[in-house]
Protein backbone atom coordinates (compact mmCIF):
# COMPACT_ATOMS: atom_id res chain seq x y z
CA UNK A 1 0.00 0.00 0.00
CA UNK A 2 1.02 3.62 -0.61
CA UNK A 3 1.94 5.68 2.59
CA UNK A 4 -0.76 6.78 3.87
CA UNK A 5 -1.69 10.50 3.89
CA UNK A 6 -4.32 10.37 6.68
CA UNK A 7 -3.89 7.39 10.06
CA UNK A 8 -6.47 7.80 12.76
CA UNK A 9 -5.96 5.36 15.86
CA UNK A 10 -8.72 4.61 18.53
CA UNK A 11 -10.54 7.90 18.03
CA UNK A 12 -13.55 8.15 20.72
CA UNK A 13 -15.20 11.04 20.58
CA UNK A 14 -18.60 12.54 22.81
CA UNK A 15 -21.43 14.87 22.76
CA UNK A 16 -21.98 15.11 26.30
CA UNK A 17 -22.64 11.26 27.32
CA UNK A 18 -23.22 10.43 23.65
CA UNK A 19 -20.67 8.35 21.86
CA UNK A 20 -20.67 9.87 18.55
CA UNK A 21 -17.47 7.63 17.71
CA UNK A 22 -16.01 4.59 18.82
CA UNK A 23 -12.29 3.65 18.96
CA UNK A 24 -12.35 4.92 14.74
CA UNK A 25 -8.95 3.69 13.38
CA UNK A 26 -8.76 4.88 9.65
CA UNK A 27 -6.15 4.77 7.13
CA UNK A 28 -6.37 6.37 3.82
CA UNK A 29 -3.44 6.05 1.30
CA UNK A 30 -1.61 8.52 -0.42
CA UNK A 31 -3.20 9.03 -4.14
CA UNK A 32 -6.61 7.50 -3.35
CA UNK A 33 -10.09 8.33 -3.76
CA UNK A 34 -10.97 7.42 -0.23
CA UNK A 35 -14.99 6.39 -0.02
CA UNK A 36 -16.46 7.44 3.62
CA UNK A 37 -19.82 5.87 3.73
CA UNK A 38 -22.40 5.68 5.98
CA UNK A 39 -26.09 6.59 7.19
CA UNK A 40 -27.19 9.58 8.42
CA UNK A 41 -26.26 10.19 11.59
CA UNK A 42 -23.28 7.39 11.65
CA UNK A 43 -20.57 9.79 12.55
CA UNK A 44 -18.86 11.18 8.71
CA UNK A 45 -19.63 14.65 9.67
CA UNK A 46 -17.93 14.38 13.03
CA UNK A 47 -14.43 12.10 11.60
CA UNK A 48 -13.76 14.99 9.16
CA UNK A 49 -14.60 17.60 11.83
CA UNK A 50 -12.00 16.42 13.79
CA UNK A 51 -9.65 15.80 10.34
CA UNK A 52 -9.74 19.99 10.24
CA UNK A 53 -9.42 20.42 13.90
CA UNK A 54 -12.75 21.82 13.97
CA UNK A 55 -13.34 19.11 17.20
CA UNK A 56 -11.27 18.31 19.51
CA UNK A 57 -10.82 14.80 20.94
CA UNK A 58 -8.70 13.78 24.31
CA UNK A 59 -7.71 10.64 23.21
CA UNK A 60 -7.23 11.57 19.41
CA UNK A 61 -4.16 10.02 17.66
CA UNK A 62 -3.90 11.74 14.39
CA UNK A 63 -1.61 11.79 12.28
CA UNK A 64 -1.31 14.22 8.57
CA UNK A 65 0.62 14.04 5.45
CA UNK A 66 2.42 11.48 8.31
CA UNK A 67 2.51 14.24 10.99
CA UNK A 68 0.51 15.09 14.35
CA UNK A 69 -2.15 17.09 13.68
CA UNK A 70 -2.39 18.70 17.17
CA UNK A 71 1.13 19.49 16.99
CA UNK A 72 1.78 20.61 13.36
CA UNK A 73 -2.06 22.08 13.30
CA UNK A 74 -1.21 25.16 11.02
CA UNK A 75 1.16 23.26 8.46
CA UNK A 76 -0.82 20.12 8.32
CA UNK A 77 -4.25 22.48 7.62
CA UNK A 78 -2.47 24.76 5.28
CA UNK A 79 -2.11 21.35 2.47
CA UNK A 80 -5.88 20.50 3.24
CA UNK A 81 -8.67 21.53 0.87
CA UNK A 82 -12.42 21.02 2.19
CA UNK A 83 -16.02 21.36 1.33
CA UNK A 84 -18.26 20.62 4.04
CA UNK A 85 -21.97 21.33 3.72
CA UNK A 86 -22.82 24.35 1.60
CA UNK A 87 -19.79 26.32 1.16
CA UNK A 88 -20.00 29.59 2.44
CA UNK A 89 -20.57 32.02 -0.72
CA UNK A 90 -21.13 36.02 -1.20
CA UNK A 91 -24.51 36.13 -3.04
CA UNK A 92 -24.48 39.64 -4.42
CA UNK A 93 -20.80 38.90 -5.96
CA UNK A 94 -19.66 36.93 -8.52
CA UNK A 95 -17.88 33.59 -9.28
CA UNK A 96 -14.39 35.81 -9.76
CA UNK A 97 -15.08 38.26 -6.96
CA UNK A 98 -15.72 35.26 -4.28
CA UNK A 99 -12.44 33.73 -5.25
CA UNK A 100 -10.82 37.09 -4.65
CA UNK A 101 -11.88 37.53 -1.30
CA UNK A 102 -10.46 34.03 -0.65
CA UNK A 103 -7.12 34.44 -2.76
CA UNK A 104 -6.25 37.62 -0.71
CA UNK A 105 -6.87 35.59 2.99
CA UNK A 106 -4.73 32.89 1.46
CA UNK A 107 -1.94 35.06 -0.13
CA UNK A 108 -1.46 32.90 -3.33
CA UNK A 109 -1.18 34.91 -6.92
CA UNK A 110 -3.90 36.35 -8.59
CA UNK A 111 -3.35 34.02 -11.93
CA UNK A 112 -4.45 30.92 -9.41
CA UNK A 113 -7.65 32.31 -9.77
CA UNK A 114 -7.67 31.88 -13.86
CA UNK A 115 -6.50 28.22 -12.93
CA UNK A 116 -8.89 26.90 -10.59
CA UNK A 117 -11.90 28.40 -12.78
CA UNK A 118 -10.65 26.35 -15.28
CA UNK A 119 -10.28 23.16 -13.58
CA UNK A 120 -13.88 23.43 -12.18
CA UNK A 121 -15.36 24.20 -15.45
CA UNK A 122 -17.29 27.60 -14.18
CA UNK A 123 -14.71 29.74 -16.64
CA UNK A 124 -17.90 31.12 -18.66
CA UNK A 125 -19.70 31.55 -15.81
CA UNK A 126 -17.10 32.83 -13.07
CA UNK A 127 -18.24 37.39 -13.59
CA UNK A 128 -22.24 36.58 -13.20
CA UNK A 129 -23.03 37.23 -9.34
CA UNK A 130 -23.09 34.12 -7.61
CA UNK A 131 -26.92 34.64 -6.62
CA UNK A 132 -28.01 33.56 -10.34
CA UNK A 133 -25.52 29.88 -9.89
CA UNK A 134 -27.20 26.80 -9.53
CA UNK A 135 -26.40 24.25 -6.52
CA UNK A 136 -24.17 22.47 -8.68
CA UNK A 137 -22.24 25.62 -9.55
CA UNK A 138 -22.14 26.75 -5.65
CA UNK A 139 -20.54 23.75 -5.08
CA UNK A 140 -18.18 23.99 -8.06
CA UNK A 141 -17.68 28.03 -6.46
CA UNK A 142 -16.69 26.09 -2.87
CA UNK A 143 -14.55 23.48 -4.50
CA UNK A 144 -12.69 26.20 -6.59
CA UNK A 145 -12.18 28.12 -3.32
CA UNK A 146 -10.43 24.99 -1.74
CA UNK A 147 -8.21 24.64 -4.19
CA UNK A 148 -6.53 27.88 -4.48
CA UNK A 149 -4.14 26.70 -2.14
CA UNK A 150 -3.14 24.04 -4.14
CA UNK A 151 -3.54 21.31 -1.31
CA UNK A 152 -2.39 18.05 -1.18
CA UNK A 153 -5.12 16.34 -0.07
CA UNK A 154 -9.17 17.31 -0.41
CA UNK A 155 -11.90 16.72 2.35
CA UNK A 156 -15.45 16.72 0.59
CA UNK A 157 -18.39 16.38 2.77
CA UNK A 158 -21.36 15.02 0.62
CA UNK A 159 -20.17 16.88 -2.20
CA UNK A 160 -23.24 15.99 -4.22
CA UNK A 161 -25.64 15.98 -1.76
CA UNK A 162 -28.89 18.15 -2.92
CA UNK A 163 -27.28 18.01 -6.85
CA UNK A 164 -29.34 17.19 -9.64
CA UNK A 165 -28.68 14.71 -11.91
CA UNK A 166 -25.86 16.52 -14.14
CA UNK A 167 -24.55 18.23 -11.25
CA UNK A 168 -23.68 15.52 -9.55
CA UNK A 169 -22.42 13.75 -12.72
CA UNK A 170 -20.44 16.70 -13.22
CA UNK A 171 -19.03 16.87 -9.70
CA UNK A 172 -17.93 13.12 -9.85
CA UNK A 173 -16.54 14.07 -13.18
CA UNK A 174 -14.28 16.62 -11.58
CA UNK A 175 -13.67 14.49 -8.77
CA UNK A 176 -11.90 12.00 -10.68
CA UNK A 177 -10.12 14.89 -12.55
CA UNK A 178 -8.30 15.93 -9.59
CA UNK A 179 -7.51 12.63 -8.73
CA UNK A 180 -6.26 11.10 -12.30
CA UNK A 181 -4.93 14.93 -13.58
CA UNK A 182 -4.14 16.78 -10.63
CA UNK A 183 -2.71 13.74 -8.38
CA UNK A 184 -5.01 14.73 -5.50
CA UNK A 185 -5.88 12.52 -2.92
CA UNK A 186 -9.68 12.92 -2.02
CA UNK A 187 -11.36 12.08 0.95
CA UNK A 188 -14.95 12.52 0.53
CA UNK A 189 -18.43 11.08 2.49
CA UNK A 190 -21.49 9.96 1.22
CA UNK A 191 -24.48 7.89 2.12
CA UNK A 192 -24.95 6.75 -1.32
CA UNK A 193 -23.44 3.73 -1.95
CA UNK A 194 -23.68 3.86 -6.01
CA UNK A 195 -21.95 7.27 -5.89
CA UNK A 196 -19.28 6.17 -3.68
CA UNK A 197 -18.94 2.85 -5.84
CA UNK A 198 -18.21 4.94 -9.04
CA UNK A 199 -15.34 7.05 -7.87
CA UNK A 200 -13.98 5.00 -4.91
CA UNK A 201 -10.64 2.95 -5.18
CA UNK A 202 -10.73 2.64 -1.27
CA UNK A 203 -13.61 2.39 1.48
CA UNK A 204 -14.78 2.73 5.02
CA UNK A 205 -18.11 2.03 6.46
CA UNK A 206 -19.18 3.62 9.58
CA UNK A 207 -22.38 2.99 11.44
CA UNK A 208 -23.07 4.08 14.97
CA UNK A 209 -19.65 5.78 15.55
CA UNK A 210 -18.09 2.17 14.91
CA UNK A 211 -15.99 1.62 11.39
CA UNK A 212 -17.34 -1.99 10.60
CA UNK A 213 -14.77 -2.43 7.03
CA UNK A 214 -12.20 -0.72 5.48
CA UNK A 215 -10.28 -1.40 2.14
CA UNK A 216 -10.72 -1.94 -1.23
CA UNK A 217 -13.83 -1.65 -2.96
CA UNK A 218 -12.92 -4.77 -4.66
CA UNK A 219 -12.27 -6.22 -1.03
CA UNK A 220 -16.47 -5.11 -0.36
CA UNK A 221 -17.41 -6.88 -3.34
CA UNK A 222 -15.53 -9.84 -2.64
CA UNK A 223 -16.96 -9.91 1.27
CA UNK A 224 -20.75 -10.42 -0.27
CA UNK A 225 -19.40 -13.09 -3.10
CA UNK A 226 -22.21 -16.19 -2.80
CA UNK A 227 -25.98 -16.16 -3.50
CA UNK A 228 -28.92 -15.87 -1.54
CA UNK A 229 -32.05 -18.46 -1.53
CA UNK A 230 -35.31 -17.96 -0.75
CA UNK A 231 -37.24 -21.10 -0.32
CA UNK A 232 -41.28 -20.55 0.21
CA UNK A 233 -42.92 -23.47 2.19
CA UNK A 234 -45.29 -23.93 4.45
CA UNK A 235 -43.78 -25.86 7.37
CA UNK A 236 -40.92 -22.81 7.85
CA UNK A 237 -39.50 -24.03 11.62
CA UNK A 238 -39.53 -27.59 10.74
CA UNK A 239 -37.44 -26.38 7.39
CA UNK A 240 -35.11 -24.39 9.35
CA UNK A 241 -34.46 -27.27 11.56
CA UNK A 242 -33.51 -29.27 8.32
CA UNK A 243 -31.71 -26.30 7.07
CA UNK A 244 -29.34 -26.03 9.61
CA UNK A 245 -28.69 -29.51 10.39
CA UNK A 246 -27.04 -29.31 6.86
CA UNK A 247 -24.87 -26.57 8.34
CA UNK A 248 -26.22 -23.80 6.47
CA UNK A 249 -27.53 -20.74 8.49
CA UNK A 250 -31.08 -19.18 8.05
CA UNK A 251 -31.09 -15.43 7.84
CA UNK A 252 -34.39 -14.38 7.85
CA UNK A 253 -37.14 -16.32 8.12
CA UNK A 254 -41.18 -14.87 8.20
CA UNK A 255 -44.33 -17.12 7.52
CA UNK A 256 -43.80 -18.52 4.20
CA UNK A 257 -40.07 -18.24 3.75
CA UNK A 258 -36.93 -19.18 4.54
CA UNK A 259 -33.51 -17.06 3.36
CA UNK A 260 -30.39 -18.82 3.06
CA UNK A 261 -27.01 -17.56 2.12
CA UNK A 262 -25.47 -20.01 0.20
CA UNK A 263 -21.43 -20.56 -1.82
CA UNK A 264 -22.19 -22.32 -4.60
CA UNK A 265 -25.65 -23.19 -6.57
CA UNK A 266 -25.29 -26.76 -6.21
CA UNK A 267 -26.31 -25.98 -2.77
CA UNK A 268 -30.04 -25.64 -4.37
CA UNK A 269 -30.18 -29.12 -5.16
CA UNK A 270 -29.20 -30.16 -1.51
CA UNK A 271 -31.32 -27.97 0.79
CA UNK A 272 -34.19 -28.55 -1.36
CA UNK A 273 -33.89 -32.47 -1.34
CA UNK A 274 -33.46 -32.52 2.32
CA UNK A 275 -36.71 -30.56 2.61
CA UNK A 276 -38.68 -32.39 0.24
CA UNK A 277 -37.31 -35.61 1.93
CA UNK A 278 -39.00 -35.19 4.98
CA UNK A 279 -42.42 -34.39 3.41
CA UNK A 280 -42.30 -30.82 2.89
CA UNK A 281 -43.62 -29.32 0.52
CA UNK A 282 -41.40 -26.69 -1.66
CA UNK A 283 -43.53 -24.22 -3.50
CA UNK A 284 -40.88 -22.17 -5.07
CA UNK A 285 -36.39 -21.20 -4.74
CA UNK A 286 -35.05 -18.54 -6.11
CA UNK A 287 -31.60 -17.11 -5.56
CA UNK A 288 -29.94 -14.32 -6.00
CA UNK A 289 -26.37 -12.76 -6.46
CA UNK A 290 -25.62 -10.28 -4.01
CA UNK A 291 -25.54 -6.56 -5.07
CA UNK A 292 -23.27 -3.92 -3.35
CA UNK A 293 -26.09 -2.43 -2.37
CA UNK A 294 -27.22 -5.42 0.02
CA UNK A 295 -23.61 -5.95 1.12
CA UNK A 296 -23.82 -2.71 2.45
CA UNK A 297 -27.15 -3.30 4.45
CA UNK A 298 -26.05 -6.36 5.40
CA UNK A 299 -23.17 -4.49 7.38
CA UNK A 300 -24.80 -1.61 8.64
CA UNK A 301 -28.07 -4.16 9.77
CA UNK A 302 -25.59 -6.49 11.59
CA UNK A 303 -25.26 -3.56 14.23
CA UNK A 304 -29.12 -3.25 14.98
CA UNK A 305 -29.25 -6.56 16.03
P1 LIG B 1 -25.32 13.11 8.22
O1 LIG B 1 -24.97 12.68 6.85
O2 LIG B 1 -26.77 12.90 8.56
O3 LIG B 1 -24.78 14.44 8.64
P2 LIG B 1 -23.14 11.94 9.68
O4 LIG B 1 -22.66 10.55 9.42
O5 LIG B 1 -22.34 13.06 9.15
O6 LIG B 1 -24.62 12.02 9.20
P3 LIG B 1 -22.74 13.17 12.23
O7 LIG B 1 -23.26 14.52 11.84
O8 LIG B 1 -21.27 13.01 12.38
O9 LIG B 1 -23.31 12.06 11.26
O10 LIG B 1 -23.46 12.75 13.59
C1 LIG B 1 -23.08 11.61 14.34
C2 LIG B 1 -23.98 11.50 15.56
O11 LIG B 1 -23.72 12.59 16.44
C3 LIG B 1 -25.47 11.58 15.24
O12 LIG B 1 -26.16 10.70 16.10
C4 LIG B 1 -25.83 13.02 15.54
O13 LIG B 1 -27.17 13.12 15.95
C5 LIG B 1 -24.89 13.34 16.68
N1 LIG B 1 -24.51 14.78 16.67
C6 LIG B 1 -23.96 15.46 15.65
N2 LIG B 1 -23.71 16.74 15.99
C7 LIG B 1 -24.12 16.88 17.28
C8 LIG B 1 -24.13 17.96 18.22
N3 LIG B 1 -23.64 19.16 17.89
N4 LIG B 1 -24.62 17.72 19.45
C9 LIG B 1 -25.09 16.49 19.79
N5 LIG B 1 -25.10 15.43 18.97
C10 LIG B 1 -24.63 15.61 17.72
Amino acid sequence: MSKPIIEIQGLDFYFKEFKALDQVNLTVPTGSIYGFLGPNGAGKTTTIRILLDLFHSKNQQIKIFGKNLLSHRGEVLGSIGALIENPSIYKHLSGRQNLEVIRKMVGVPKSRIDEVLKIVRLVDNADKKAKNYSLGMCQRLGLAAALLTDPELLILDEPTNGLDPSGIIEMRELIINLNKEHGKTIFLSSHILSEIEKLATDVAIIDQGKILYEGKLEGLQEKGKGYQLTVELDQVDEAAKIVRGLNFTVSETNSRTLVIPIEAKTDIPKINKAIVDQDIDVYQLKSSDEDLESIFLNITKKLDQ
